[in-house]
């Protein structure tokens, strides 16, 4: 078997560029050529996951089927690849830096001096090539931050390193920015020639560069950069702002960045890919019939990235469709019965979403309330389905101060609690019921019809379940589990099945929906939206 090759995506000038894209887009077109090919995020910050995070400071956590926490770029290589991605994707500075401590304690370093080079450096370089040691033919590692950061630093010195001792299977594409300057219309190359200059101190040269820029980019210019940067012409690519994200790798393609890094590698570069499929998708994105919007309440209306991996799944859900799915994000701190009709009344689809704690908790069940009185298309997601379930206690059962023990403990009426395996724990991280678990689907329900088969596996990110205590009594009145986990007995799906279409979950299904591989929960519910909306 051939050798694995590892290309290092940096990014220089300003953050937010896009390094995640591009890093997916590189893998995409070279998996379209039969290549096996894996995306790696290496982020310099000193927690061990982000799955302690806020999402004001770091946006989703993507949760991986083996119950990693990760970065939400994990989301855009799962979605391009459609390809599963592992805790070993996603490395921070925070669990190098734990690993090498434990290293210390044990012993193992012998009575040496614990330092950064070669410490750290080797444990970056041992955790890159433990992925590609698994017989990948790309290993695609995208470096988080910006270059010149102090904290990146070790990153780039490992790189350097690995390039050294591994020089004809490691190639570095660099991304910076190209600034427009409206005043005097004119594009600047400066920044992108000092981050260069910084890269090149730290030992790197970039063998890529790419250039992010509002408007098209001359030959002359992207010459000028080669040039100021050591780099020859082919090898300067624009990336200029496209209507989707998936759009990316055709730009790409149509540069020729796939066959340059295979030349540059030394590989046989061959027919290029049609890439059907993927361009199906983009039709139908580009060409969409009709036009739906939907709900999506939750309480960080105000930052979409909380909300990634749903917003890309109703993009591959409507495309099957070819609708275009507008979705409304709806602040649930401010709703409430009084203006819940006005809110919701151009909206033919209602999602509740993922969350923690008490804010903004009475809002989403006045959601819920109006989607299932008014027979409006529903979905709720973890806490989303929770909160389905507390209405529903409420609302039909009568139970009026039913909850989740997460936000009143000491309610009468715990319809939601705390999982048993989850009682005695007293650290934060990574302790949730994570990852990839099965489900059995009742035969004859909506999931099973959505699914169109009768065992699912899916991925979670909770502290809290369903009280099967209440299940006999929810069920005589008209809300049933029509998912339950086959080992714990856990419910993970819930419907009312006198509702037209009304489907909660306890698990993420928007983890795991591809631009080539809908997810059938989000294919269904747009549909059932679609329907609502000529009624
Ligand atoms: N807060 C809820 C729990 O821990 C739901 C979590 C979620 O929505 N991801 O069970």
């Amino acid at each position: 078997m051939a050798k694995t090759k590892y290309i290092f995506v940096t990014g220089g000038v300003v953050s937010g560029l896009g390094k995640g894209i591009i890093s997916s887009s590189i893998g995409k077109l070279l998996q379209a050529r039969g290549f096996h090919v894996t995306i790696q995020k290496l982020d310099p910050y000193l927690n061990i996951d982000p799955g302690t995070l806020n999402p004001y400071e770091h946006g989703e956590c993507y949760v991986t089927t083996d119950g990693a926490e990760t970065d939400l770029d994990l989301g855009h290589y799962e979605r391009f690849l459609d390809h599963e991605t592992t805790q070993a994707n996603n490395i921070t500075t925070g669990r190098i830096y734990r690993n090498v401590i434990e290293k210390e304690r044990r012993g193992d370093f012998l009575g040496k001096t614990v330092q950064i080079i070669p410490h750290i450096t080797d444990e970056i370089k041992h955790n890159i090539q433990a992925v590609g040691n698994k017989g990948y033919d790309f290993v695609i590692t995208e470096i988080g931050g910006t270059v010149g950061d102090i904290e990146s630093l070790p990153f780039i010195e490992a790189i350097r390193q690995m390039k050294w001792e591994m020089e004809h299977d490691c190639l570095f594409v660099h991304l910076t920015l190209v600034p427009f300057l409206e005043a005097s219309q004119e594009l600047k190359t400066k920044p992108t020639q000092h981050s260069v200059k910084q890269l090149q101190q730290a030992g790197v040269q970039p063998d890529i560069l790419v250039l992010r820029t509002e408007h098209e980019l001359s030959t002359e210019l992207r010459r000028k950069v080669g040039q100021f940067c050591n780099v020859d012409l082919d090898s300067v690519v624009q990336s200029v702002d496209q209507k989707t994200i998936y759009q990316v790798p055709i730009a790409m393609a149509e540069q020729n960045l796939d066959e340059t890094i295979l030349r540059k590698f030394g590989m046989e570069v061959g027919e290029k890919p049609p890439m059907i499929p993927w361009r199906t998708f983009l039709q139908n994105f580009y060409n969409p019939q009709t036009t739906i919007q939907v709900a999506l309440v939750g309480k960080y209306v105000e930052l979409p990235d909380a909300y990634k991996s749903i917003l890309e799944s109703f993009i591959h859900a409507g495309a099957v469709h070819k609708c275009k799915v507008k979705v409304k994000l709806v602040q649930s701190e401010q709703l409430t019965k009084e203006n819940v009709q006005q809110e919701l009344a151009d909206c033919s689809g209602v999602l509740v979403a993922p969350g923690f704690g008490n804010r903004g908790i009475e809002g989403k069940f006045v959601a819920i309330q109006f989607a299932r009185e008014n027979k409006i298309p529903f979905l709720g997601i973890c806490l989303g389905m929770q909160c389905a379930v507390i209405e529903f206690a409420r609302n039909v059962l009568g139970h009026t101060n039913a909850h989740s023990t997460e936000m009143n403990p000491d309610t009468p009426y715990p319809v939601i609690d705390i999982m048993e395996s989850q009682k005695n724990l007293t650290q934060m991280g990574g302790t949730m019921r994570l990852g990839s678990y099965p489900c059995s689907l009742k035969p004859n329900s909506l999931a099973s019809k959505i699914y169109g088969t009768d065992k699912i596996v899916e991925r979670h990110r909770h502290r809290y379940e369903f009280n099967n205590n209440y299940l006999q009594e929810f069920e005589q009145a008209g809300m049933v589990a029509t998912g339950i986990n086959p080992e714990s007995n856990l419910v993970e799906i819930v419907e009312i099945p006198s509702h037209p279409w009304f489907v909660a979950v306890q698990f993420h299904p928007e983890y795991r929906s591809r631009v080539i591989n809908p997810h059938p929960l989000f294919v269904e519910f747009v549909k059932a939206a679609m329907e609502h909306s000529v009624q």
